[in-house]
C-alpha cells in the first residue's frame, strides 16, 4: 500500500519529561523551513476525554484551539514553533478513542462482533492518525505518543504504530526519545537504559529508525557507535539532544545533528532544500541580547507549577524579544496577597498580570492586586478571570457596589457584575457550558487595544462560563471603565480598559494562546511596551 502523506511517530523511553513535545515541534520546524507542510498530533494515553476537566497541577495548562478544543499544552508549543493553528484532530486521548468505539458499538456498527482492543481500539487510533493525513494538506504528520514505552496504557498506541509501520512501510518512521544518563561516580554516560528501552519497543514489534538521546554531556563517536550497534540503527540516526538554554535553541541543535536530513532520507523524500530559518535565528539573537529588563508579576493560584501558565510565560518571551527587553516573571501566589502586604508583594513590579482561573481560591488576593495596579498606575493586564476581577474591583471600589461579585463564587450576590448568560444556565454538565474557541471581537478606535492590534476587527480564543453583565455597562462607562472590545453578534463585553491610567486592560479572551515566535501577540507586545515606559 502506498500513501502520499508520510508519518513520523515519536515515542519516549526510560522516563517521562524528556521533552518529546519540543523535539517534535523542532523537527516540524526544520521540515517546515525546508518547504514541507507539516502538522503535529499528540496522542494522550489517559482516560479523560480531554484535559479540560483536569486540574492544572496534573498536566499544566489546558491549551485551547480555534475550533474550541481543550487540549494538551504541547499543542501550544506546536503552534508557537510552526505558527500554524492546530485543531481538535491534533489531540486525541484514550477516553476519546473509547468513547467513539463505544458509541459505534451502541449504534450497531460492529454488526454483532465482539468489540476488542485489537482490532477495534487500534483501528480507531489508526484512523485518528490518518485523519490528518487524509485531509491532503500535509506532506508529513508527526504523531507524538504520550507516556513512556512499557506503560500498560500506551500499549494499544504502540500496537497501532506497529501496524502502520507494516501497512505503509515506506511512509512511516519511528523516532524514539531516550535518556543517556551521566553517572557521576563512574564519570561516564550510560547507554544501558537506552538499550533496554529499545528492547522493550522491539518486544512490541517496533524497531525505531532514529534515536534521540537526551544527555547532559557530549555523545562521542564511541558512544554513538555503541548505541547504533546495540539498537540496530545507523550511526547517523543516533541524534544527540543536549540540554539547551532555551527551548527555542532546540531546532538549531537538531539541525546541527541533521535530524531533519536523516528523517527525510528515511522517508525517501528529497533532502536538497535548504531550511529557511532567518526569522528564527534573528529571534534567537535578540532573545539572547536584550537591551533592557523588566519584571512583571504574574498573580495566580497555580504558580507552584509554572506549566499551568505556559502560554503566558512564552508570550512574554515573544513580546520581550519584540521590545528588545528581557521580561522576568515574578510568580506570586494569589492566596498570599492580602491588604497588609501589597507593597511588599507588588511594590517592586514594573507591570502586573492577573491570571486566568476557576473557583474561589485566591480570588481576594487577585482583587487586591487589581486595586493596587489601578491605584498606583502600574501597567496591568487581566486575562479572563483576571479581567473579571478587574471588573469586580472597579464595581466595589469605584462604583461603590460593595457586594459586587461574580456569580461563579457568590451565586445570589446583590451586584452580579459578572454572571452567566441565560442561555447557558440550563446546561449543567461540567465542560458543557463553556464559551470555547475563537470568537470575533470589535475594538473601539483609539483604545489601547485597537492601538495594540492596529486594527479594529480581531478574533481571539475563549474558555470561560461567566461574562460581563451588560446591565451594569452604562454605570461602568460613566465612571471611567470602558468596554473597548465587544462581540459584534452578541454584544458581550470582551475587553475593558480604564481611561485615566497609563495602561490598564482586561481581556475576557486568552491572547496568550495565539502568540508565536513569528507573530508575537500584539496585546502582550503593547503591554510590555507600556511596562517599559512605566519603568522609565
Ligand atoms: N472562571 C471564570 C469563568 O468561567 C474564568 C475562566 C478563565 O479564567 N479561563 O468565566
Amino acid at each position: 500500500m502506498s500513501n502520499s502523506t508520510k508519518y513520523v511517530f515519536v515515542t519516549g523511553g526510560v522516563t517521562s519529561s524528556l521533552g518529546k513535545g519540543i523535539i517534535s515541534a523542532s523537527l516540524a520546524k526544520l521540515l517546515q523551513a525546508r518547504g514541507y507542510s507539516v502538522t503535529i498530533q499528540k496522542l494522550d494515553p489517559y482516560i479523560n476525554i480531554d484535559p479540560g476537566t483536569l486540574n492544572p497541577y496534573e498536566h499544566g495548562e489546558c491549551f485551547v484551539t480555534d475550533d474550541g478544543a481543550e487540549t494538551d499544552l504541547d499543542l501550544g508549543h506546536y503552534e508557537r514553533f510552526l505558527n500554524t493553528p492546530t485543531s481538535q484532530a491534533n489531540n486525541v486521548t484514550t477516553g476519546r478513542i473509547y468513547q467513539s468505539v463505544i458509541d459505534k458499538e451502541r449504534r450497531g456498527e460492529f454488526l454483532g462482533k465482539t468489540v476488542q482492543v485489537i482490532p477495534h481500539i487500534t483501528n480507531e487510533i489508526k484512523e485518528r492518525i490518518q485523519l490528518l493525513g487524509k485531509k491532503g494538506t500535509y506532506d508529513i504528520v508527526i504523531t507524538e505518543i504520550g507516556g513512556t514505552v512499557g506503560d500498560i496504557e500506551s500499549l494499544p498506541y504502540v500496537e497501532a504504530v506497529r501496524q502502520m509501520m507494516w501497512e505503509f512501510e515506506n511512509d512511516c518512521i519511528v523516532i524514539h526519545l531516550t535518556l543517556v544518563p551521566y553517572l557521576r561516580a563512574a564519570g561516564e554516560l550510560k547507554t544501558k537504559p537506552t538499550q533496554h528501552s529499545v528492547k522493550q519497543l522491539l518486544e512490541l514489534g517496533v524497531q525505531p529508525d532514529i534515536l534521540c538521546c537526551r544527555t547532559e554531556h557530549e555523545l562521542d563517536l564511541t558512544l554513538r557507535r555503541k548505541i547504533a550497534q546495540f539498537c540496530n540503527v545507523s550511526m547517523n540516526a543516533v541524534i544527540e539532544s543536549r540540554d539547551a538554554d532555551t527551548i527555542y535553541d532546540v531546532p538549531l541543535l537538531m539541525q546541527a545533528e541533521e535530524l531533519d536530513k536523516v528523517v527525510l532520507e528515511k522517508l525517501s523524500l528529497p533532502t536538497k532544500s535548504i531550511p529557511k530559518l532567518d526569522n528564527w535565528k534573528s529571534f534567537l539573537e535578540r532573545l539572547k541580547a536584550p537591551k533592557s529588563e523588566v519584571t512583571i508579576g504574574l498573580v495566580g493560584k497555580y504558580v507552584e507549577l509554572k506549566d499551568s501558565y505556559k502560554s503566558i510565560s512564552e508570550a512574554f518571551i515573544h513580546a520581550g524579544v519584540s521590545n528588545e527587553s528581557k521580561v522576568n516573571i515574578k510568580w506570586i501566589h494569589s492566596e498570599k496577597v492580602v491588604k497588609g502586604n501589597l507593597d511588599a508583594e507588588l511594590g517592586d513590579l514594573d507591570g502586573i498580570l492577573v491570571a486566568p482561573g476557576f473557583g474561589s481560591r485566591g480570588i481576594s488576593g487577585k482583587i487586591e492586586t487589581v486595586r493596587y495596579a489601578r491605584e498606583n498606575n502600574v501597567p496591568f493586564l487581566g486575562i479572563c478571570l483576571g479581567m473579571q476581577c478587574a471588573v469586580i474591583e472597579f464595581a466595589r471600589n469605584v462604583l461603590g457596589l460593595s457586594d459586587a461579585h461574580t456569580t461563579e463564587i457568590v451565586d445570589d450576590c446583590k451586584a452580579p457584575v459578572i454572571s452567566m448568560m441565560e442561555e447557558q444556565k440550563n446546561i449543567s454538565n461540567l465542560g458543557g457550558t463553556m464559551r470555547l474557541g475563537a470568537y470575533k471581537c470589535h475594538l473601539t478606535p483609539g483604545s489601547h487595544v485597537s492601538d495594540a492590534y492596529n486594527t479594529e476587527k480581531i478574533s481571539e480564543r475563549h474558555r470561560h462560563r461567566y461574562e460581563f453583565n451588560n446591565e451594569y455597562l452604562e454605570q461602568f462607562e460613566e465612571n471611567g471603565m470602558k468596554a473597548t472590545g465587544r462581540n459584534p453578534e452578541t454584544g458581550l463585553v470582551e475587553v475593558v480598559e480604564i481611561e485615566n491610567h497609563p495602561w490598564f486592560v482586561g481581556a475576557q479572551f486568552h491572547p496568550e494562546y495565539k502568540s508565536t515566535v513569528d507573530n508575537p501577540h500584539p496585546l502582550f507586545v503593547a503591554f510590555v511596551d507600556a511596562v517599559l515606559k512605566n519603568k522609565k
